[in-house]
């Protein structure tokens, strides 16, 4: 599986990782089985938050997943806007420890920008990273505006990343969020890339054309939505798959290479669309 290094954290991770949201609807065993499967296939960058399930994804699931295998992971996970002031982020984060059986998140995340102060949430999270209970942080769900705000409270260097909607059919952070983050070394981890579920169907435009380069290859058409999604230095994927055979399928996209005139065809078939100030988000 092919690493890269994520932001400033200086650590090699996966370009591509796994998801774990709505993992409590589906098959527990199943999803265990497949978070593992995962591991075994290098997936080990590992996406939860608070929010899943109302922790469950996290106690019941992903600590399951993980158990006796901590040091292969980079165990992610994200506080609620709702809780994200500086006793609340301590508090949530001691929360999410206890629920994985852990010590220590890897990288921890404030889920989307909210009402309290950002300073707040910063501060504790250098706290954190201070105490040994977290190793890094970063954001999700920010745009450039909310970005410009946070690197008034803290060097570009101290957030490891943000993570975003990015899949085929939306694309807005090239406008501006993604540059924006290439040029201070922060990475940017897409999430839903499949579009939570509502991947191109195969009759669609775009969908035919995904068709066609994946015979190319010999491989689906998901595994070329991966390799395009994880094209720039400056990106990481995190599908989510519940089933291991799913899971299987989209580790195959690592070893995919796909040609700038495919790159070009795939670009051309899911175009950007008008820039908005307002970054999309689930
Ligand atoms: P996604 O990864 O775009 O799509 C997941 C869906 O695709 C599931 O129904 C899954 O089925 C299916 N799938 C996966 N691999 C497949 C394959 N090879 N063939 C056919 N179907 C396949 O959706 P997502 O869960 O929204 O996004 C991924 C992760 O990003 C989340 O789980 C979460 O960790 C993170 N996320 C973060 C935010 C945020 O605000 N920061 C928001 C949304 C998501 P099965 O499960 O049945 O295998």
């Amino acid at each position: 599986m092919e690493q890269r290094v994520f932001g400033g954290t200086g650590r090699q991770v996966p370009v591509l990782g796994q998801g774990t949201w709505q993992m409590e609807e589906d098959d527990r065993d199943e999803a265990i089985r497949s978070l593992r499967a995962g591991l075994d296939l290098g997936l080990t960058h590992v996406d939860t938050a608070e929010l899943y399930g109302h922790g469950r994804v996290e106690e019941s699931i992903v600590s399951e997943a993980i158990a006796g295998r901590r040091q292969e992971v980079f165990l992610v996970s994200k506080v609620m806007p709702s809780n994200a002031t500086y006793a609340g982020t301590l508090a949530a984060c001691e929360r999410s420890l206890k629920r994985l059986r852990t010590d220590v998140l890897d990288c921890y995340l404030l889920h989307w920008p909210g009402s309290h102060p950002l300073e707040e949430t910063v501060r504790a999270f250098e706290k954190l990273v201070a105490d040994g209970k977290i190793r890094s942080w970063g954001v999700s769900n920010f745009g450039v505006a909310e970005l410009e705000e946070l690197v008034e409270l803290a060097k570009p260097e101290r957030v490891a990343c943000n993570q975003v909607l990015y899949h085929l059919e939306e694309r807005a952070i090239e406008h501006a969020v993604l540059p924006w983050c290439e040029a201070r070394g922060i990475a940017v981890v897409g999430y839903s890339p499949f579009g939570n579920g509502r991947f191109p169907r195969p009759d669609s435009p775009g969908g035919r054309v995904l068709e066609a380069v994946a015979r190319a290859h010999g491989v689906t058409p998901r595994q070329v939505a991966l390799q395009f999604l994880v094209r720039r230095p400056s990106l990481f994927a995190i599908p989510k798959a519940s089933r291991v055979a799913h899971l299987r399928d989209n580790a195959a996209a690592a070893s995919l290479r796909l040609s700038r005139e495919e790159l070009a065809r795939l670009d051309a078939a899911f175009p950007l669309g008008a820039y908005s100030d307002e970054l999309p988000m689930l």
